[in-house]
C-alpha cells in the first residue's frame, strides 16, 4: 500500500506531505496520529526550525476527513471510533494552532473540513490560483469543526455565519479576507519557496514571494452578508433572506434549503457563544466536540453521509426543517459532556511507547499496546502500517518522549546498532525493553550502555510465536532490574499471559535459549520416534495415545504434534507452514551454542540439534517450513 503521508526532515524543516491524491488527500485517522506524533517530536528538536505542510496532486490539498470508516462503524451502532477520531484530530488541530515554531502550509485546490484543520491553523498559510477553501459540514449534518468555529468566529462581520451555514467556497483573496489564509504565492514558485524554507529554516523570505491575488467575491458581498446573517436564530436568518429578492438572498436561501437545519442552528449558536468571550482555539474545539461526540446518535450526520457519499442520492431526510429547529435540540447537542469532555492532554492514563521492529512479532505486539490505550510511536526500516500505531521517520524519533522503548529485531548486531541511536534519545528513568531473541553478550552489552545512560534496561525475549503475539498470550523471560520489571509489568500483561523475572541482565536471553534448546532437541526426538514407529508398523495415533500420556510426553508431542491429523491442530495439519520456522529454531540453537562456547558448557544434544537444523535449513528444503517438518524429513531417510 502506498503510504498516505510522508513525514521526514529536510534541512531545517520538519516536512509533512499528504500523499493520497487519488482521494483528494482525505485525512484518515492514521494520518492524524502521524501528524500529531511528528509535531510533538519536532517541538523539542533543535534541528527543526519550522514545519512545512504540503500535499501531492493538483486537485486538493485535503478535501476533508476520511469518513468511510466513521460511517460504517456508526451505522453499526459503534460510536467509539468516530469519537476517538474526532478527539485525536482536534488535539492535533490545537497543536498546530499553538505550535511554538512556524508552521507553513501550502494549500492548492480544495481545502475543506479536516483539510482546514491542518492547513488553516498554522502561522503562515499560503494559497494560490487554484485554492478553494470551505467548511461544508452543514451539508452532511455536522458542524464546522476542526477548529473551524474559531476561524469563523473571527472572520469580519457576519462572514463566519455565512461561510459556516452556506459552505461557500473561498478563492485565495476571499480566504485571506476571511482569515483562513495569509499569503498568496503563485503555485509555480512553491518549489523554490519550499526549498528556501528547508535550507534556511527561516520564514522571513516568505513575504517576498507574495503577490496580490485576483479579487474575490466576499468584499463586495460583505454588506449583504452582514444584513442577512445577523439573526439570533436560524429562523431569523431565513426570514431575512426570504424578505429580500436580491440575487444573493435567493441563492443563499436555496443553499440553506439543502443543508441540515439542526447543523445550521447549532453553528449559529456556537459562533455566538464563541464571540461572547475572546475566541480561542481550545474553547472552539471543546464546543465542537460536544456536537461531534453526539453526532452519530442525535444529529443528521449519518443520514447526511448516506445521502452525499454512500447512496449519492443527494436527498437527505433531515430531522427538522429550517423553521422548526427547537431550541432544546440545539442545547442538547451543545450541553457539556462531563467526563467525556475534550481535553488536550496527550494521554490520560497510557504510556508513550516507542516500538522499533514492526515485523511478524513486533507488529501485532505494538497493535495490542495501542489497542489498550497506550500511545505507540513505531519505527521499522521497512515501513509498516499497524493499526493505531503512529509511524515515525527514525528509531530516534520513535524513542522521543517515550516512557518505554521496545525493540523486536532480527539479531544482536541490529539490536546494538538501534540501541546506539535510541539510548541517547531517551530520558533517564525510562525503560529500554528488548524482546528480540539475541545472543546473551549483545543483551548484556546493550543493557550496560542503557544503564549508564540512566535507563532501566530489560531483556525479555518471548515464546509463543506469531499466534501468541497477535492473541496477547506470549510468555516473557525477563532479565534486568526489578524496578524496570515493575514499570513495564502492565505492558507484559497486555502482550502476554505470563512473565517470569529470571534475574539480572542477560538472564532472559539465557532462559530463552535454554528453553528452545530443549524444544529443538525434543522436537527432533519426537520426529525421529514417529519415523521409527512408522517403519516398525506402529500406528501414529496409537503412538500418540501412548507417548502423550507416558514418560515420553513433551510439549512437542502433546501440544504441537509433528504428525498431521494426530493430536491438537498444529502446523503439521497445515502443510508445515510456520508456526515457528525452522530457521528461527536454528537461530536459537546457534545462540545456545554460542553461549555454551562462552561459558565452556558441554551440550552434546544441543550441538547435534543445531547441526541437524543447520543441515535441514541450509542444505535441504527446510527453509520456510515449520520446525516440526523434521518429521517428513526423517520419513524419507535411511540409517546412514
Ligand atoms: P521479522 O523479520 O518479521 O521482524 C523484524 C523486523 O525488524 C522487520 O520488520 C525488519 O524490517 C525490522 N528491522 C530490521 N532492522 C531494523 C532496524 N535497524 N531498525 C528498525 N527495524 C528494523 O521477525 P520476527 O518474526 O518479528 O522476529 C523478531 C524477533 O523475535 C527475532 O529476534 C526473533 O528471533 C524473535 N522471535 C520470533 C518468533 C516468531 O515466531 N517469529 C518467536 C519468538 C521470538
Amino acid at each position: 500500500m502506498m503510504s498516505e503521508i510522508s513525514i521526514r526532515t529536510i534541512g531545517r524543516a520538519g516536512r509533512i506531505t499528504l500523499t493520497r491524491p487519488k482521494v483528494m488527500n482525505a485525512l484518515s485517522y492514521d494520518m492524524c496520529l502521524q501528524i500529531d506524533a511528528a509535531l510533538r517530536c519536532w517541538q523539542h528538536d533543535d534541528a527543526v526550525a519550522l514545519v512545512v505542510i504540503d500535499a501531492i496532486g493538483d486537485k486538493a490539498f485535503c478535501a476533508g476527513g476520511d469518513i468511510a470508516k466513521m460511517y460504517a462503524t456508526g451505522k453499526a451502532g459503534d460510536f467509539g471510533f468516530g469519537r476517538t477520531f474526532w478527539r485525536d484530530e482536534y488535539r492535533m488541530n490545537a497543536l498546530i494552532a499553538e505550535y511554538p515554531k512556524p508552521v507553513v502550509s501550502l494549500m492548492q485546490g480544495f481545502t475543506m473540513g479536516g483539510g482546514v484543520g491542518i492547513g488553516c491553523h498554522g502561522s503562515h498559510r499560503v494559497v494560490c490560483e487554484s485554492s478553494s477553501i470551505a467548511m461544508p459540514e452543514c451539508g452532511i449534518g455536522l458542524i464546522p469543526d476542526v477548529g473551524g468555529t474559531y476561524l469563523l468566529a473571527r472572520a469580519p462581520g457576519r462572514l463566519g455565519e455565512y461561510l459556516g451555514l452556506t459552505a461557500a467556497r473561498m478563492g485565495a483573496d476571499d480566504a485571506i479576507f476571511a482569515g483562513f489564509a495569509d499569503f498568496y504565492v503563485p503555485q509555480a514558485t512553491w518549489p523554490a519557496l519550499i526549498d528556501h524554507l528547508e535550507k534556511s529554516g527561516d520564514i522571513r523570505g516568505l513575504p517576498d514571494k507574495c503577490t496580490t491575488p485576483p479579487p474575490g467575491k466576499l468584499h463586495d458581498l460583505a454588506q449583504q452578508i452582514d444584513a442577512n446573517f445577523g439573526g439570533e436564530r436560524l429562523r431569523d436568518v431565513v426570514n431575512l433572506l426570504r424578505a429580500s429578492d436580491t440575487e444573493f438572498a435567493v441563492g443563499a436561501l436555496k443553499t440553506l434549503g439543502r443543508n441540515a437545519p439542526l447543523s445550521m442552528a447549532c453553528t449559529l449558536e456556537m459562533l455566538h457563544r464563541m464571540r461572547a468571550g475572546t475566541p480561542n482555539i481550545r474553547k472552539a474545539l471543546e464546543l465542537e466536540y460536544r456536537y461531534t461526540h453526539r453526532a452519530m446518535e442525535h444529529s443528521d450526520f449519518l443520514e447526511g453521509i448516506r445521502a452525499a457519499i454512500i447512496d449519492k442520492d443527494r436527498t437527505p431526510k433531515w430531522r427538522h426543517s429550517v423553521d422548526t429547529v427547537p431550541l432544546t435540540d440545539v442545547s442538547r447537542m451543545l450541553r457539556p459532556l462531563g467526563a467525556d469532555k475534550l481535553n488536550f492532554e496527550q494521554q490520560e492514563t497510557g504510556m508513550i511507547i516507542g516500538f522499533i521492529g514492526l515485523g511478524n512479532m513486533g507488529g501485532p505486539m505494538a497493535a495490542n499496546l495501542a489497542r489498550a490505550g497506550h500511545r505507540v510511536q513505531g519505527y521499522d526500516t521497512a515501513p509498516q502500517a499497524i493499526d493505531g500505531v503512529q509511524s515515525t521517520a527514525s528509531a530516534g524519533q520513535a524513542a522521543q518522549g517515550a516512557d518505554v522503548v521496545i525493540t523486536m529485531l532480527p539479531n544482536g548486531a541490529i539490536l546494538r546498532a538501534v540501541a546506539s541511536e535510541v539510548i541517547p534519545a531517551m530520558s533517564p528513568g525510562a525503560v529500554f525493553l528488548d524482546c528480540s531473541t539475541v545472543d546473551v553478550e549483545s543483551a548484556r552489552a546493550v543493557a550496560a550502555d542503557a544503564a549508564e545512560a540512566g535507563l532501566l534496561a530489560l531483556d525479555a525475549p518471548v515464546s509463543g510465536g506469531i499466534g501468541g503475539a497477535s492473541a496477547g498470550t506470549l510468555t516473557f523471560m525477563i532479565g534486568g532490574p526489578a524496578d524496570g520489571v515493575k514499570k513495564a509489568q502492565d505492558l507484559f500483561d497486555i502482550m502476554g499471559q505470563k512473565s517470569v523475572h529470571c534475574g539480572p541482565s542477560g538472564n532472559g536471553q539465557a532462559a530463552k535459549i535454554c528453553n528452545n534448546m530443549i524444544l529443538g532437541v525434543t522436537m527432533i526426538a519426537t520426529c525421529e520416534a514417529f519415523a521409527l514407529a512408522d517403519k516398525l508398523g506402529l500406528d501414529r495415533q496409537a503412538m500418540f495415545d501412548v507417548v502423550s500420556t507416558s514418560s515420553g510426553y513433551s510439549w512437542s508431542m502433546n501440544a504441537y504434534c509433528p504428525a498431521p491429523g494426530i493430536g491438537p491442530m498444529s502446523p503439521a495439519d497445515n502443510g508445515y507452514a510456520p508456526g515457528f520456522a525452522a530457521e528461527l529454531m536454528l537461530k536459537d540453537l546457534r545462540l545456545a551454542q554460542q553461549a555454551a562456547e562462552t561459558v565452556n558448557a558441554d551440550t552434546p544434544m544441543g550441538t547435534s540439534a543445531a547441526q541437524l537444523y543447520g543441515q535441514f535449513v541450509e542444505d535441504e528444503n527446510g527453509k520456510g517450513l515449520d520446525f516440526s517438518a523434521m518429521l517428513p524429513r526423517f520419513e524419507t531417510r535411511k540409517r546412514s
